[in-house]
């Protein structure tokens, strides 16, 4: 008798409206949260230099995305990907 398991597709849906900022040192490993206003991240990195020395930064904008699960039906595509049987 055979057990057959299939992985489930997800589906990632950008969101537009929500986009943030976040800050992050070149010259340790340490980064700010994500914020809504870039300033808020350069804060972040104004405090970080003051309290540490650090010189070098990164600005980085962040996009979030949705996960949801996709229920369009793949049979065609997805044939021998994702298919595992255990003997
Ligand atoms: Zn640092």
């Amino acid at each position: 008798m055979k057990a057959r398991y299939r992985f489930k597709k997800w589906r990632l849906t950008a969101n537009p409206d929500v986009v943030g900022f976040t800050g992050k040192c070149t010259w340790c490993p340490q980064t700010s949260f994500t914020v809504p206003l870039p300033d808020e991240a350069q804060l972040w990195c104004l405090q970080h230099a003051g309290a540490t020395g650090h010189k070098v930064y990164e600005l980085a904008t962040v996009q979030m995305f949705t996960a949801t699960p996709d229920t369009q039906d793949h049979d065609g595509e997805t044939k021998g990907k994702g298919d595992h049987a255990r003997r």
